[in-house]
């Protein structure tokens, strides 16, 4: 049977940071990138704030950068996703969705976040037929065209700006008389004529049979109903952690973000560590997450080495 050292489970600037660590500390890491190669950064479109590209960097090629860089130290790379795990122990299991069975001696679990959504039944119907949760993938599609952006978070902020390069109007619904996003970024949505901001302001149905034709909105402090028609509606009003493999194993909070030691990225079973995104409800930027990828890679080696296995 064979075992591996250590298996990366992402491939988020937590994961390739993990596995650059551990490839250099000789743990012939095997990453598995899971179904979205790259993580939320590929869905991103300048980053302005990762130390060392002082002229920003388009998401996806930073991404492309990390991958690059793990693979100069030999990680082993695979495009699959991890959907089982027993962490029983001592020596760990994993299954691939295509249902191999991996056994490894530790693993790093870097799988991050993804989009929260509002839940009316109309945002199912109309997904990908004019409801989206990247507006940097789909904004595209509906250049020309009035759209709605509905958030108050940085997220939303950044995307209403870049939406607001491509369409004549962006209405962004917001659910109360605040933002949530840093002032430079709701500055400049406030700033940007093409960007109108309703305030406590909450969507109650998406209108369209094949494609989103309008959105009927509620104001909660006056109750009054309204229609704006759109061609697209872009949520973007949060994440929830990608922890559901890991449920039956690990310690986590009541949103699902993997609970790790103070200070350690050590979770509740011996050899199994937390990276990024997925036990991070706090902090969540590339940076943070690509530190924690470094500190679980090192608290690895040191558990491979504790246990004569390097
Ligand atoms: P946040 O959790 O920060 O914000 C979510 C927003 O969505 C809030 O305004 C929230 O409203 C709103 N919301 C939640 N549920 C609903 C709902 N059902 N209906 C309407 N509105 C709703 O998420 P983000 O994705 O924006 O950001 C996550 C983290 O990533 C933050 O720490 C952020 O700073 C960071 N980030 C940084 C960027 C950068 O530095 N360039 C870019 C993007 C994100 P309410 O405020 O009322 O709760």
């Amino acid at each position: 049977m064979n075992i591996h050292h250590t298996v990366i489970i992402g491939s988020g600037p937590a994961g390739y940071t993990a596995a650059i660590y551990a490839a250099r500390a000789n743990m012939h890491p095997v990453l598995y990138t899971g179904a979205e190669p790259g993580g939320q950064l590929m869905i991103t479109t300048e980053v302005e704030n990762y130390p060392g590209y002082p002229d920003g960097v388009q998401g996806p090629q930073m991404m492309d950068d990390f991958l690059k860089q793990a693979q100069r130290f030999n990680t082993e790379v695979k495009y699959e996703k991890i959907t089982g795990v027993d962490f029983t122990g001592p020596v760990h299991k994993l299954w691939t969705e295509a249902g191999e069975v991996i056994h490894t001696h530790s693993v790093i679990i870097s799988t991050g976040a993804s989009a929260k959504w509002l839940g009316i039944p109309s945002e199912q119907r109309l997904m990908n037929k004019g409801v989206s949760a990247c507006a940097v993938c789909d904004g595209f599609f509906f250049r020309g065209k009035d759209v709605a952006i509905v958030g108050a978070g940085d997220t939303a902020a950044e995307e209403a700006s870049y939406l607001a390069k491509l369409c004549p109007k962006v209405h962004m619904l917001v659910r109360r008389d605040s933002m949530r996003a840093s002032k430079i970024m709701q500055e400049r949505v406030i700033n940007t004529p093409a960007i109108q901001i309703h305030w406590n302001t909450e969507t109650e149905e998406i209108l369209g049979d094949d494609e989103v034709k309008a959105i009927r909105v509620r104001n909660n402090i006056t109750n009054e109903l309204n229609e704006i028609a759109v061609s697209a509606l872009f949520v973007a009003i949060g994440h929830q952690p990608n922890s559901d493999p890991f449920k039956n194993w690990l310690s986590m909070d009541e949103q699902g973000y993997i609970i790790t030691e103070p200070n350690s990225t050590r979770t509740n079973r011996a050899g199994v560590f937390a990276s990024g995104d997925v036990q991070d409800r706090v902090y969540r930027q590339a940076v943070t997450a690509a530190g924690s990828g470094c500190m679980a890679a090192l608290d690895a080696e040191r558990y491979l080495t504790a246990n004569g296995i390097i």
